[in-house]
């Protein structure tokens, strides 16, 4: 039986420019994802999309597996392709629910006729189909409020299609419909989490992470690739700006108070990252901070580290909890590579007793004795890029 998967996109509230440049992403995205499993066809009906493979080794359940990744897609079901006369659906409905109508109780059918030319009207499609159905399945019954599942007759124009239930899609927005972001990506559990939250609003994604060798490992480096494999599965590819920090760590050491480390390190990454960010087209950043979850993540602290930087800071995890955090981390498989035992440069020099409220100017003055212009310098000319896919 030819099989084609159905999409059915989202985001319905959309208009006018915004709904066809959602449009065209969203094909694109589609087609890039969908590619390495060999040919097929999309085309467009209204807010449905039909794949319809071409060769005969393309993979239909790896292709439902990555059309459930891509944002901007509401939800999606396999479907069977039959030939557009009553005689044929009344056959190959049966034979194709087979396996899962015999696994459950109810159903209703639901006929939608895009070919008015049909002989059937839909509710005499229903009709004939449901009857079938009963006979064929005895331990079936009707249920036309809350059914297991809703077998589904599309008529279109050069053929019928077949389904079950749809499958949720992952929401969201199409990436590349938002523009394009920096993730500031660290080892830990909170930014692979908060680059994923931002691609599904549409961001595709460059990503900065901060090396301190050889305070931190190239093992801690490996892992940090590893997150962004498991976060481009949902982005797409992630062009990695690797950013020599030990120079600058090794100078705030040796020349700010102590309980400035933390905030001037956050500082010194804001200003390196914004300056990245411009020089990749990326109109902000986006970091893994959570509310008070440690020191330099209270509203003072997170104050003087974005006083440094001059294009606006998205934070997707604010307002949530480590335990919401890790319920997503583990959604995209990230949670495992996450907690492997990897030195961060965070973790690096870290004071006794950070800073938590820092006042106005203070960090300015624990700064003094860095010449920040060629800390920078130096970083941004030490830096190694590589393509995460
Ligand atoms: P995470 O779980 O993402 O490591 P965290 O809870 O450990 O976050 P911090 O260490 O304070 O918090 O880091 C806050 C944010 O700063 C991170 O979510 C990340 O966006 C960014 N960050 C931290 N360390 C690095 C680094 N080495 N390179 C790039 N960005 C970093
Ligand atoms: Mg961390």
């Amino acid at each position: 039986m030819k099989e084609i998967i159905l999409i059915k996109d989202g985001e319905l509230a959309l208009k006018g420019l915004n709904r066809s440049n959602f449009e065209s992403k969203l094909v694109n995205n589609i087609k890039r994802r969908l590619k390495p499993l060999g040919e097929f066809k999309i085309s467009r009906a209204q807010s449905t999309m039909y794949v319809e493979p071409l060769s005969d080794d393309f993979d239909v359940d790896e292709a439902l597996d990555r059309v459930g990744k891509i944002f901007g897609i509401a939800g999606y079901s396999r479907a069977c392709v039959c030939e557009k006369s009553v005689e044929s659906i009344l056959d190959t409905a049966p034979k194709y629910l087979a396996e899962t109508l015999s696994a459950l109780k109810t159903f209703k059918v639901e006929a939608k006729r895009a070919d008015k030319s049909f002989p059937l009207k839909s509710p005499e499609i229903c009709r004939e189909l449901g009857g079938v159905l009963l006979e064929r399945f005895p331990h079936l019954k009707v249920d036309v409020h809350a059914p297991d599942i809703v077998v589904t007759v599309e008529i279109r124009d050069f053929a019928a299609y077949i389904r079950g239930n749809q499958q949720k899609g992952a929401g969201g927005l199409p990436v590349g419909t938002s523009g394009k972001a920096e993730i500031l990506i660290s080892g830990g559990i909170d930014s692979p989490v908060a680059g994923y939250m931002m691609a599904k609003r549409g961001l595709s994604l460059n990503a900065i992470h901060f090396a301190s060798p050889p305070y931190t490992s190239a093992l801690a480096e490996e892992k940090v690739k590893k997150l962004l494999e498991k976060v481009s599965v949902y982005s797409g590819t992630i062009k990695l700006a690797v950013v020599p920090f030990t120079e600058i760590q090794e100078q705030i050491r040796d020349k700010c108070p102590e309980d400035f480390f933390t905030l001037i390190m956050r500082r010194m990454m804001m200003r390196i990252s914004c300056i990245i960010a411009r020089n990749d087209g990326c109109l902000g950043l986006v970091t893994g901070e959570s509310l008070g979850q440690v020191a330099s993540q209270t509203l003072p602290a997170i104050s003087v580290t974005d006083s440094v930087c001059d294009i606006p800071v998205l934070r997707p995890l604010i307002g949530m909890d480590k335990e919401e955090i890790v319920t997503v981390s583990r959604h995209i498989d990230a949670f495992e590579t996450s907690i492997l035992p990897y030195e961060d440069c965070c973790t690096v020099f870290t004071p006794k007793h950070p800073h938590t409220r820092p006042k106005p100017g203070q960090c300015e003055k624990a700064e003094e004795f860095l010449d920040i212009d060629l800390l920078i310098d130096n970083a941004i000319n030490g830096i190694t890029y590589y393509y995460i896919d």
